[in-house]
């Protein structure tokens, strides 16, 4: 159910560039940390060979991803899953390392249950702002908390902020990282309202789009409160649930 999305490279000046272009172009925006000559648009489904294992779903055509951030918590992350489980619904968990080390049986339930687990940083650092050790010490011990409950590593990294430099695309391919932003903001930790949740993330999506929600952070009771919603009308609109993988 996975899919590599791909980069935009050129495109990541500075976060209000990024946004302005996700915008324009109406297309995934995910910063290119490894290879920015590649095309922005992600991979088209796989066509399901002859001899396919029956058991095996395509991939949605007309889709969006689903990514949450600054979890895992212990109040929140919970309510997400079970709401996600509810609608058959997968998700990207974009995972801050220390609430990692905190909760690790939730890093490794959001795995489980299917849903993709990556790097948000360690303490949600700014990485504009970081030495090259720390900028590493953020990165790798994420890594670490999150492969020692999934037997995975992370390839895909969030920029806290969607903060993005040229230093930090450097940094992050030396690392092996794709740097992944979004292209729908919910704005959910602004605490708008449910509806206003809703209604943001209803209006502004289209195939492809990568929506920002949040599991932990913060008091995230209006993003539980707003998801059934925002799934139920995702479906009616023929909508599909990819995950990220870099
Ligand atoms: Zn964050």
């Amino acid at each position: 159910m996975d899919v590599r999305l791909t980069r935009a490279g050129n495109r990541m000046i500075g976060l209000a560039m990024m946004m302005l272009v996700s915008a324009v172009i109406g297309t995934v925006v995910v910063a290119a940390a490894k290879s920015p000559a590649k095309p922005v648009t992600p991979e088209p489904p796989a066509a399901a060979p002859a001899a396919a294992a029956p058991t095996k779903t395509p991939l949605p055509t007309k889709y969006v991803v689903l990514t949450f951030d600054d979890g895992p918590d212990i109040e929140y992350t919970p309510k997400v899953l079970d709401i996600l489980a509810k609608y058959d619904a997968k998700a990207t968990f974009f995972e801050v390392g220390q609430n990692v080390q905190k909760h690790p049986e939730l890093t490794k339930r959001i795995h489980a249950a299917g849903h993709s687990v990556e790097n948000h940083t360690w303490n949600h650092a700014d990485l504009r702002k970081l030495s090259a050790t720390a900028f590493r010490q953020q990165v790798m011990s994420t890594d670490q908390a999150i492969r020692a409950q999934i037997g995975s590593t992370p390839g895909c990294l969030r920029p806290p902020y969607g903060g993005v430099s040229a230093t930090v695309r450097q940094r992050a391919t030396a690392l092996g990282k794709d740097l992944v932003v979004w292209t729908v903001d919910s704005r959910d930790w602004t605490k708008p309202g449910t509806a206003a949740i809703v209604q943001r993330v209803v209006k502004n999506v289209h195939s492809g789009s990568v929506i920002l929600m949040h599991d932990g952070g913060g008091n995230r009771s209006q993003t539980v409160a707003a998801l059934p919603t925002i799934l139920k009308t995702l479906k009616a609109q023929g909508y599909g649930f990819r995950t990220l993988t870099c």
